[in-house]
């Protein structure tokens, strides 16, 4: 899921500039979004058919008073099969705010199809209106500019429609027109702090899960990660659907030497190279790279047979024998190896913790490869 701890929010909106850190976020709240739609519609619904009330105090019981139910039962309608929706199926973001703004929009044109019918009684109407449109701006989930959108035409109709029928002094009508002004502008300005106040700390805790899952020098997974969660049962699980697994431990050689002879800042970057061509000689979103250690690295390679895997160890060790790393001052140029040990294995949860054991095989070659003689890959199929 592609999000950035640095995403930048929209000013205007409150909203993540970028649609795919947008899409990120709204992605990741949607297990709430589809409970909260559900409630607020059918909270907002109850209280919309509960104003039949004043139809029947308007108008007595005859015919208008039918169509206008026969109009607040079109909302009943609708907005419940939304809610319905939004409690019983998994929706996507797009459904979600589809079912929202067909909800709002019916809700809002049968409310103008009532006001028509109850021409004496526009002041109230403005009040109601007012309070639909806060509803709309931050109760119902849905896009900022959707909101806006369906809360501006909602307003100019009834403006119209007030204008024409409603038999209003110029006091009235303007009283009316800064009413609805105002429940715009704070409905769009609370909206917007809203967006802004829960973006802000999505941000904030996909930063602190960043820094808790990611090593500091060279952004690949830390340890903990690997233990929390790829070596968590649901994580294995996932992993057995590939029916095999390649791990890679790599250790850089002699790398003492390198602190000892130009210091931790140049070790420090040919550490950083390495994590850089193990980043982009690995599929992003499939494999996993993890700093096991110092200078160690570990690779997990999910669906890759024993022969592939040796193929991937033997192209990191050259490229990386290869490699140059200028020093700090620019005077030298900074060149090293590393040892590999590869375990493949059948990712079979009968066959117990696979991935510790594949790991622990890997360790063991990559030893073997020391005492080989360092820059060389040692392989095994484990399990
Ligand atoms: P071998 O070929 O046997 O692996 O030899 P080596 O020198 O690489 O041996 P060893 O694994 O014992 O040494 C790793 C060194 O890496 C020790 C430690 O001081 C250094 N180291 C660990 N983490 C860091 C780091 O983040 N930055 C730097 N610059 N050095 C580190
Ligand atoms: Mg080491
Ligand atoms: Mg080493």
């Amino acid at each position: 899921m592609p999000f950035s701890s640095l995403a930048k929010i929209d000013p205007l909106t409150g909203e993540f500039a970028s649609p795919a850190s947008e899409a990120a976020f709204l992605h990741h709240r949607l297990p709430q979004t589809q409970p909260l739609l559900g409630f607020t519609l059918v909270f907002c619904t109850l209280f919309y058919l509960a104003f039949a009330l004043t139809d029947l105090a308007a108008l007595g019981f005859g015919p208008d008073f039918l169509s206008l139910l026969g109009a607040r039962m079109v909302v009943a309608f609708t907005a419940g099969t939304c809610a319905w929706l939004a409690y019983r199926r998994p929706l996507t973001v797009g459904a979600t705010r589809l079912a929202a703004s067909v909800s709002e929009a019916v809700a809002l044109g049968c409310f103008m199809f009532i006001a028509v019918h109850r021409p004496l009684e526009f002041h109230w109407h403005a009040m109601s209106l007012a309070i639909m449109l806060i509803v709309v701006y931050l109760y119902i989930p849905n896009s900022f500019v959707n909101a806006l959108l369906l809360a501006f035409a909602a307003t100019a109709s009834f403006l119209a429609i007030a204008l024409h029928l409603g038999r209003m002094s110029a006091a009235d009508v303007v009283t009316m027109s800064m009413l609805l002004v105002l429940a715009n502008a704070f409905g769009a300005l609370a909206a917007r702090r809203f967006n802004r106040a829960s973006r802000e700390e999505y941000r904030a805790q996909t930063a602190l899960q960043h820094a808790a899952e990611r090593d500091h020098l060279t952004g690949c997974h830390n340890r903990r990660y690997l233990h929390d969660k790829l070596m968590a049962p649901l994580a294995q699980q996932a992993l057995c659907q590939h029916a095999r697994v390649t791990v890679v431990l790599c250790d850089i050689d002699n790398f003492k030497h390198i602190n000892d002879s130009h210091g931790h800042a140049d070790g420090d970057e040919v550490i950083r190279g390495f994590a850089r061509l193990l980043a982009a000689m690995t599929r992003e979103g499939v494999d996993s790279v993890v700093r096991y250690g110092g200078e160690e690295f570990l690779a997990i390679l999910p669906g890759v047979p024993l022969d592939e895997g040796i193929a991937f160890a033997e192209r990191l060790r050259s490229r990386f024998a290869a490699a140059v790393t200028p020093s700090g001052d620019g005077l030298e140029r900074i060149r090293t190896t590393a040892s590999f040990g590869v375990a493949a294995g059948a990712a079979d949860m009968d066959e117990g913790p696979a991935l510790r054991d594949l790991i622990a095989a890997a360790d063991k070659l990559m030893y073997e490869a020391k005492r080989a003689g360092r820059d060389c890959v040692r392989a095994m199929q484990v399990l």
